[in-house]
């Protein structure tokens, strides 16, 4: 009975809060900033870290706390891919521009290695590589096509793990084999979080928190944001609000970024307290790991080598954690049955932002910047975009940005609630079953 899963103290809060939950920020609301920055993820922060360096003096608006959203609730998974494959890139944008968007996406990757080592933040950073579990054969034989591409991409290597090697990288044979890639770190969220609003308030940024953003109006040269704590004047403005952009009844600091981005809900267990012995079986080399599933599972280790953090899409409609939970636990125990009886003590979800083209953007529209779309992949990324949107701002940029000034879709109709997503979802789910039985 799924009550029984549950751990006595469960809390629907992300376990990286117990060590590092959201500071609360009673800062004023100054009247006047040179760049205001909508929005207090690592897009944001890491976005006001290189403003505050170049002299601009930020200030970062969040409508909760700052690092509240996606950027405390993560996987804590570092790499630099794209979701979006090879070929469907040059399909849609030309050999040339294709390379020159992977070339700039896999940069995210040494850039949030360089920025932690920089600032000295604190949070857990191990380059521990990845294991990508294959979930049928032919995904096994797709990963083994991709491998040149990605170690090229990537310029760190990349084997494969055939099925009868597979419990050198995973506690389990649930899987078909998979891919072994050296460019994925794993770090703690919250502390990143924490840790890069720290680095950008020293650097010069205002943060200030429970302060949302209801609309930006141009005002003389600049802009005017009014907020639920009255009106910000800024000379520029940066909107990185991603998969927060609508808020529940509909608001948003920019409808025309809100039309872009797909909110998709990620849900997050974390088990109790288990023997390391057992987290070394199941983890061996403690890597990063996630399956090919079109509704893919993703899970690792805690920083600490205690739990396991099982991450997923439990549910594609509205849903609680306590609901997500039991459907996590039940994804866990396919890949480990012999977790069938370990509780659960936390659970929680977060939204990610997806694109209509898949790819990440940063660009300007009616004067306003923005950084956002990460996939579900953005601890790098959303630094990445943040810092190079940065540098757009401050007229710093040095060399071309492939992601910046991509066409931006959307689709007739669609203002920013996904009201299809049951239904993909539910298309995704019975092709991976179909996928399964087929191999
Ligand atoms: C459960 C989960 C697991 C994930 N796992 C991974 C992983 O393992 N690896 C990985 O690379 N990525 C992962 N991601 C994705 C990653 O966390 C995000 O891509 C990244 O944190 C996005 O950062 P951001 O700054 O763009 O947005 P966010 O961190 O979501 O910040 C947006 C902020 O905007 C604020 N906001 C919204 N509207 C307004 C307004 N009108 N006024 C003021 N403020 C506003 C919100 O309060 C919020 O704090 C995961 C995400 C989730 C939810």
């Amino acid at each position: 009975m799924s009550h029984l899963l549950f751990a006595e103290g469960f809390r629907t809060t992300p376990w990286w809060w117990e060590a590092a939950e959201p500071a609360s920020r009673p800062a004023e609301l100054p009247d006047h900033a040179a760049v205001a920055v909508v929005g207090g993820g690592y897009a944001g922060l890491s976005a006001a870290l290189t403003l505050a360096r170049l002299g601009h003096r930020p200030v970062v608006l969040d409508a909760e706390r700052i690092g509240w959203g996606a950027s405390s609730r993560n996987g804590g998974m570092v790499s630099g891919g794209l979701k979006v494959t090879s070929g469907g890139l040059a399909r849609a944008h030309g050999t040339d521009r294709a390379a020159a968007i992977a070339r700039d996406s896999a940069a995210s990757f040494p850039f949030i290695e360089e920025l932690i080592a920089r600032e000295g933040i604190d949070c857990d950073y191990l380059r521990c590589g990845r294991f990508a579990a294959a979930w049928t054969p032919a995904h096994y034989r797709a990963q083994a096509a991709r491998a040149a591409f990605i170690e090229r991409a990537t310029g760190l290597p990349v084997s494969m793990l055939p099925r009868e090697r597979q419990r050198e990288a995973l506690g389990s044979d649930h899987y078909h084999g998979g891919m072994l890639a050296a460019a994925t770190g794993s770090l703690h969220p919250g502390k990143y979080a924490r840790g890069l609003a720290g680095a950008a308030a020293k650097a010069g940024a205002t943060l200030v928190d429970t302060t949302r953003v209801e609309g930006i109006a141009r005002d003389g040269e600049g802009f005017a944001l009014k907020t639920s704590r009255g009106v910000l004047r800024t000379d520029a403005v940066l909107v990185t609000t991603n998969g927060y952009s609508l808020d529940a009844v509909g608001g948003s600091a920019m409808p025309w970024l809100a039309r872009r981005l797909i909110p998709v809900g990620s849900y997050i267990i974390a088990t109790e307290e288990l023997p390391a012995e057992m987290i070394d079986r199941l983890f061996p080399g403690r890597r990063m790991i996630s399956d090919t599933k079109r509704v893919l599972n993703y899970f690792r280790p805690s920083p600490d080598g205690k739990r396991v953090l099982w991450g997923g899409r439990a549910s594609f409609g509205p849903t609680t954690p306590e609901r997500a939970a039991p459907v996590l636990h039940g994804f866990m125990t396919a890949v480990f049955p012999e977790l069938a009886t370990t509780r659960i003590t936390h659970a929680w979800t977060g939204n990610v932002a997806f694109t209509f083209d898949i790819l990440p953007h940063i660009g300007t529209q009616d004067g306003i910047h923005y950084a956002a779309g990460c996939q579900g992949s953005g601890v790098a990324m959303a630094s990445w975009l943040g810092h190079r949107a940065a540098l757009r701002i401050a007229g710093a940029e040095n060399e071309p940005f492939a992601l910046a000034d991509l066409p931006f879709p959307t689709a007739p109709g669609y203002r920013g609630r996904p009201w299809f997503l049951p239904l993909v979802g539910g298309w995704y789910r019975l092709r991976d079953r179909v996928d399964r039985m087929a191999a």
